[in-house]
């Protein structure tokens, strides 16, 4: 399986952003041996899409749970993929920070994302707290058992710990390796052999200079990339880390 190179540009980039989009595309780095998809947000969906050129994939940062109906400022998943989005991610820590989001909320954005023909990247992760309580394992349980959708299919899943996000601060290899392998059995009890086929990507604080030790962690699947992904330089530069 290639690795997968996410970028999540979270609240950033006006319009002329989208030429680090073009550039990441054009730069050929996205091939059989890694993927490049860059979540942009909302308002640059359309012209990340064109830009890209199809070597480059593009998604949503979240998307509502319905369709379409009275919900002022919120975003469908089958707007996404009519704007020629190939993915959403949901439940990222700062949604469930900002907006209140619970594992319910985001199991029902998964359902929309895939119901729409997107890949769905769900997030997870623990506290500080939880993991200096030892509770890390039990509480990547419980956000499954709530969040996980009805099947595996295009289904990833991203092991952000909320620590670790713009912190500068990474796990031990062996403590990212403990939770995607904590992740995967979880995935196994809940879909069978089906579980086997999720990928599950590494996010958080992941840089040009960690990368390749992060990729290298077994069934570290790709990883989410949120500031060092604004750039194409350093976008690229993990890229080549794969
Ligand atoms: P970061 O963000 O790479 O800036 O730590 C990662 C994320 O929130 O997905």
């Amino acid at each position: 399986m290639p690795a997968l190179i996410v970028g999540n540009w979270k609240m950033n980039g006006l319009g002329e952003a989208v030429a680090e989009i073009a550039e990441m595309a054009g730069s050929g780095a996205s091939s059989r041996r890694v993927g490049l998809w860059i979540a942009p947000p909302f308002t640059l969906i359309d012209r990340a899409v064109i830009v890209s050129a199809g070597s480059v994939k593009i998604g949503g940062q979240d998307c509502h749970h319905k369709d379409s109906g009275a919900h002022t400022g919120c975003v469908s998943a089958p707007m996404l993929a009519d704007l020629g989005a190939g993915f959403v991610i949901v439940g990222h820590s700062e949604r469930r920070r900002d907006n209140g989001e619970r594992d319910a909320d985001v199991r029902a954005k998964a359902m929309a994302g895939k119901a729409a023909g997107l890949e769905v990247i769900l997030c997870i992760g623990e506290t500080r707290d939880e993991r200096d309580a030892g509770e890390t394992n039990a509480v990547l349980s419980a956000q499954l058992a709530g969040s996980l959708p009805d099947d595996a299919e295009a289904l990833i899943i991203a092991y952000e710990p909320v620590w670790a996000i713009g912190t500068g601060l990474v796990p031990t290899l062996d403590d990212v390796a403990a939770a995607h392998a904590h992740i995967r059995s979880q995935l196994v009890a809940r879909y069978g052999a089906a579980g086997h086929g999720v990928r599950i990507l590494y996010g958080g604080s992941v840089t040009p200079a960690n990368a390749a030790d992060l990729l290298r962690v077994a069934d570290v699947g790709g990883v989410l990339v949120g500031g060092a992904s604004l750039t194409a330089a350093s976008l690229l530069a993990i890229a080549s880390a794969a």
